[in-house]
């Protein structure tokens, strides 16, 4: 098995070399991704908040029992369940009985790598249930029978061809290598699947164990629906995915979608802490939460690998690594791949069926540079290294190669002695002379074992000298070399310009007092602009009224000719009085009535969905939507128009603020983060908006405050249901 494995590694990086759509995807990826990561570390605000991540992901293990028994109470407090599977085998018998019990036909799965690590889709495809992966670069391998080939990037190894030849066989459509239009068909495909499916299948990406809710980020809104449409949701949570406290988790979150994309905040962030309330008209009726073992436990108990498990699964250190740079993700041969893969790997999955991924790393440091959570990957990739060249009962490994241990130990010798290392350095000077070219000075050909170096390349030969002898020769009697402390005089202190430069900080004052609420609309609008989120300001309710009015007008629909709208039951919505607005046009305003069993259908069939979102952030334009009976999940989501409706003293400035808020009330069994329109860029990394959810964003931040007892009048009080103006 391992030297299958290890013949499947070399064999699958040679042929990622040779694939000129990967080699210029990956180029395309380290570019954008790595470079900006490191940028972003440099230049952050807040430089202790990864250690103090870091602190906090290493004292959670500590108390993870106490930890999970506290997530577990809080959702089933809500009505959730919650399962602890020991194993992959488990956790599957645990999703297919709840498949059983509840008929289901057919799955749509939001972008888990735990769902892929233990095969869920072979098990619930072998019991005839059709399983659809909904993310679009996931649904694009699945179309082509492959597997993804990085975290955030899945089909990073197809180009725009091979997905819009893809398209025309699977889909049926005529080619087209226009990633809008590639897009656009995964929508309509998927969109039917994500509406009718019976079951949702996600990860998590991050747990709060203090308010009992899972969290999970996107871009699409895929997860989204396979949350909210679903009558069944069922999250596979890796043991170690939870912070304690509500504090931590957003730490967490922050770092957690600026390693992996650079964005303030990923368009979604779904909160879930239990299945829909009774009068909620949409959402799940039944949440599973199955916790999964599989290994972490041993993990765990091994002081030098327990590090592993802080990561937060960005993808980051995939950006930045040179090997993983040039062979990509399935040579790994497993679910997770880069550093993290050829740590995590080995540890999960057999230490002796994967050694080749931890000897293939550079330990060149980068991803250690990089990691939100600062993982000395490095390290564990050096202790893996060690465990496969001296054996270990716990990994189950046997010294793998006694003579590779001599080596190394003699290796140790030779570093660790000046005086052996020096005589061996002028020894090797003799030996390369009859190799060394007299033309260019560089040793040709090499024999034995090191014939293989010299096959393809020319080698450097030994210097003449070393650095220590040219150091020593050339700075012997400087003052510094010999100790002595150094006072420059004034005017020949040293080239400050030869120093190494960091560049400042941009410079913004977030906190309380310097915020008055019109530079804080500025830095929102500034950042709704980056977002792709289109701000309107209203100075009153009626000049709300004229802004939703015209956008009903001018904009068509997407699915069907008839224009409905939708809007949540909520007071600041009710007192527009929208049903009476449109007199001469087809129009249908529906509203979403706590109880109203019609309301998806409603919603199903409006282009625009209009909410009144609790905050907005000034600082990411993040809109928090908290759910409550009238004001369900979909109105924002299924709709490809989504208006939200904020009054000015509702604007916050920092995702901490809105934390700080939300953690003063009862915080409700589901709210979501958006930041903008639904988008992707799977396709070659090209930006496209509307992959599931809505297409554009409309914020409209109105200047009048609140009504004294906020109680306008609504359709429900006047007892209407939905009202077509004609
Ligand atoms: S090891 Fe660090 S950089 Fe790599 S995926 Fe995990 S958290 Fe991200």
């Amino acid at each position: 098995m391992g030297e299958k494995t290890r013949s499947l590694y070399s064999e699958k990086a040679k042929q990622a070399l040779e694939s000129q759509p990967l080699q210029k995807g990956l180029t395309g990826l380290q570019d954008r991704f790595g470079k900006g990561a490191v940028k972003y570390w440099r230049n952050m605000e807040d430089p202790g908040k990864r250690d103090r991540v870091k602190k906090s992901r290493m004292e959670s293990f500590a108390g993870l029992d106490t930890i999970l028994a506290q997530l577990a109470s809080n959702i089933r407090k809500r009505g959730g369940h919650v399962h602890f599977a020991g194993d992959g085998q488990e956790a599957i018998d645990c999703a297919l009985e709840i498949a059983r019990r509840n008929g289901v036909r057919s799955v749509v799965k939001g972008k888990s790598m735990l769902s892929m690590e233990i095969n869920i889709d072979q098990a619930l495809e072998q019991d005839g249930i059709e399983v659809v992966e909904t993310d679009l670069g996931e649904y694009i391998v699945q179309l082509a029978q492959q597997q993804p080939s990085h975290i955030i990037a899945p089909c990073i190894h197809l180009d725009r061809n091979d997905i819009g030849e893809l398209f025309a066989e699977k889909l049926g459509i005529d080619y087209t290598d226009d990633p809008p239009s590639l897009t656009m068909a995964a929508r309509k495909a998927l969109r039917e699947k994500l509406l009718n499916a019976d079951m949702g299948i996600t990860g998590c990406n991050l747990a709060c164990a203090e308010t009992g809710h899972i969290s999970l980020v996107s871009n699409e809104g895929n997860i989204r629906m396979a949350t909210t449409m679903p009558k069944i949701h069922v999250a596979f949570m890796g043991m170690e995915r939870v912070a304690p406290t509500f504090e931590e988790h957003r730490e967490t979150l922050e770092l957690l979608v600026r390693a992996a994309t650079q964005q303030p905040l990923s368009t979604y962030v779904s909160f879930i802490g239990g299945p829909a309330g009774e009068d909620d008209p949409d959402g799940p009726e039944e949440f599973h939460l199955i916790i999964i073992d599989n290994g972490r436990s041993k993990i765990l108990a091994s002081p030098e690998f327990r590090e592993v498990l802080a990561c937060i699964r960005c993808g980051a250190c995939l950006n930045v690594c040179p090997v993983y740079g040039k062979i990509g993700g399935h040579a790994y041969n497993s679910t997770y791949c880069g550093p993290i893969g050829a740590v995590i790997t080995p540890l999960l999955s057999g230490v002796n069926e994967h050694a080749d991924l931890c000897k293939g790393e550079t330990l060149c440091g980068a991803c250690l540079d990089v990691c939100p959570v600062k993982n000395d990957l490095p390290r564990m990739l050096s202790e893996l290294r060690y465990t496969l060249a001296y054996g270990s009962n716990r990994w189950n490994v046997r010294q793998h190669n006694v003579r590779e241990s001599y080596i190394f130990t003699g290796w140790q010798l030779v570093v660790t002695s000046s005086f052996i290392y020096r005589s061996l350095i002028r020894l090797a000077r003799l030996i390369q002379r009859p190799f060394t070219s007299k033309k260019n000075g560089m040793v040709r050909t090499l024999g034995g074992l090191a014939r293989g170096w010299t096959d393809t390349r020319d080698l450097q030969p030994i210097a003449r000298q070393t650095f220590g002898e040219i150091w020593k020769e050339k700075y012997a009697d400087t003052p510094e070399t010999a100790g002595v402390a150094v006072h420059h005089a004034a005017g020949s202190e040293p080239d400050p310009g030869r120093q190494p430069q960091q560049p400042e900080p941009v410079a913004r004052d977030y906190s309380e007092n310097s915020v008055d609420p019109l530079p804080l609309l500025e830095i929102l609008k500034e950042n709704a602009a980056n977002q792709n989120i289109s701000v309107h300001s209203a100075a009153s309710y009626t000049e709300t009224v004229d802004i939703i009015v015209e956008l009903v007008r001018t904009k068509d629909p997407e699915f069907s000719h008839n224009k409905h709208i939708v809007l949540h039951d909520h007071p600041d919505l009710n007192r527009l009085r929208l049903w009476k607005k449109f007199n001469r046009e087809a129009v249908t305003v529906h509203t979403t009535f706590a109880s109203d069993k019609e309301v998806r259908a409603k919603t199903g069939e409006s282009f625009i969905g209009i909410t009144a979102p609790s905050y907005c952030i000034a600082e990411s334009a993040t809109l928090v939507q908290l759910t409550s009976p009238g004001c369900p999940r979909s109105t924002s989501l299924v709709p490809s128009i989504h208006i939200a409706v904020v009054r000015k003293d509702n604007v916050v400035a920092t995702l901490k603020d809105a934390y700080d808020l939300l953690g003063t009330k009862k915080i409700p069994d589901s709210f979501v983060f958006i930041t903008g329109p639904s988008k992707t860029a799977d396709i070659e990394a090209h930006l496209v908006h509307g992959a599931h959810g809505p297409r554009e964003l409309h914020l409209i931040v109105v200047g009048e405050p609140a009504l004294p007892d906020q109680g306008e009048e609504s359709l429900a009080a006047t007892g209407q249901q939905s009202k077509t103006d004609q």
